[in-house]
């Protein structure tokens, strides 16, 4: 079976976690967590970075320092994972969900324009498969209303929006480490602070609501709960399994430009055809590698080409469902259809996507899909 994923090793990993072993410190904030926070920070132009132990926990902080309060609105786009809607579901917020734009999976500003009410207090956008949303445009709906930005970019590492860094946009960002993810220590995340007036909280938010990291300045004699908080911090043996992913990141990305180009290559004869769509990259975008996705021209498309590769011993997988008809929020959802959020649920089918995957893999792949659409 060619799985979907597999978690890359890049070398450092086992003589970096020797040496945090030997270090005598293996909770978190220590050198490790320090040599990752100043390699994000100066690498994407980030004010203030903090590792945390997920995306999700990071989407949490920051749901915390926008001091959103039950009742308050937080607009979401409907295409996106659980945990970016989830944590703020967990302040009390109610969701209002936003549709994807025609040409991308990506939140669509027009949408967000006619969302907003007294009540809303944030946007979170996705920058999906580490392509940016049309950030200008959500920065000036947030100005006129005085709203958070929240930046989703758990796959948005390394890339650009008119050349500034997927992360150092909003008001706060959040990062995965998950293996599925181009950097990744197993499980882990990073939480991006791009507001001087944040930082101190949080930091505290991220000590369990106290101040801890002053202490270790020295800035206070006596560390204290000042505030709420969770147990957010990445242990120090994943943040240095982590570093030694980040000192390779620029061989990993130029692996997995190769490995794009190469699916692009063998699978433009079918879009020239119609079989199948690719999604065009936004003029102000950039793309990271981060997932080779193919649109189907229908459900059946979709459900028959995954269907048809795993009797080829091929996983490749569909994403996610729309948030707005889950389970969990249907019944909460008062705004419209989303149809372009559905659209993107039903056609799209994310190929196996790894940093080892080798040549003859993917041409075996391209070959079992165009054979599947030749018949
Ligand atoms: C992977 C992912 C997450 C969750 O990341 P974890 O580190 O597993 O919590 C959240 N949002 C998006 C868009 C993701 O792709």
């Amino acid at each position: 079976m060619i799985p979907f994923n597999k978690p890359f090793l890049s070398g450092n990993e086992y003589e970096n976690i020797q040496k945090a072993l030997s270090s005598g410190k293996l909770s978190g904030n220590g050198h490790f967590t320090d040599c990752c926070h100043k390699f994000f920070e100066n690498r994407y132009h980030i004010k203030k970075c903090l590792l945390t132990t997920s995306c999700t926990d990071a989407l949490e902080m920051s749901a915390i320092l926008s001091q959103v309060q039950p009742g308050d609105e937080v607009i979401v786009p409907s295409y996106t994972f659980v945990s970016t809607a989830n944590a703020f579901v967990l302040r009390g917020a109610n969701i209002v969900f936003a549709d994807s734009m025609a040409e991308n999976p990506n939140i669509d500003p027009k949408s967000i324009e006619t969302l907003i009410t007294s009540k809303t207090k944030a946007i979170v956008v996705v920058h999906y498969a580490g392509v940016a949303c049309d950030m200008d445009p959500i920065l000036k709906i947030a100005h006129q209303h005085g709203l958070f930005v929240i930046e989703d970019a758990a796959q948005g590492i390394d890339s650009y929006y008119k050349g500034k860094p997927l992360g150092s946009i909003g008001n706060f960002a959040t990062f995965s480490f998950h293996e599925t993810k181009n950097i990744h220590c197993g499980e882990g995340g990073l939480l991006a602070i791009n507001d001087d007036e944040y930082i101190r909280r949080a930091e505290v938010i991220w000590e369990k609501g106290t101040n801890r990291a002053a202490f270790y300045r020295g800035e206070v004699d006596k560390y204290n709960w000042v505030d709420i908080g969770s147990s957010f911090l990445l242990s120090e043996l994943n943040a240095s399994f982590l570093y030694a992913q980040f000192e390779q990141i620029q061989f990993i990305q130029s692996k997995r430009k190769g490995i794009w180009d190469a699916y692009y290559e063998g699978l433009n004869v079918l879009v020239n055809q119609g079989d199948i769509n690719l999604v065009p990259l936004p003029e102000y975008a950039t793309n990271n590698y981060h997932m080779f996705y193919i649109l189907c021209n229908d459900l059946n498309d979709q459900k028959g080409l995954i269907n048809y590769l795993k009797s080829k011993n091929i996983m490749a997988v569909f994403h996610y469902l729309p948030l707005h008809i889950s389970p969990f929020y249907a019944n909460e959802h008062t705004g419209g259809e989303l149809k372009n959020s559905i659209y993107f649920s039903e056609r799209i089918v994310r190929l196996p996507f790894f940093n080892d995957i080798d040549s003859g893999q993917i041409e075996y792949i391209c070959d079992q899909i165009i054979t599947y659409y030749s018949k």
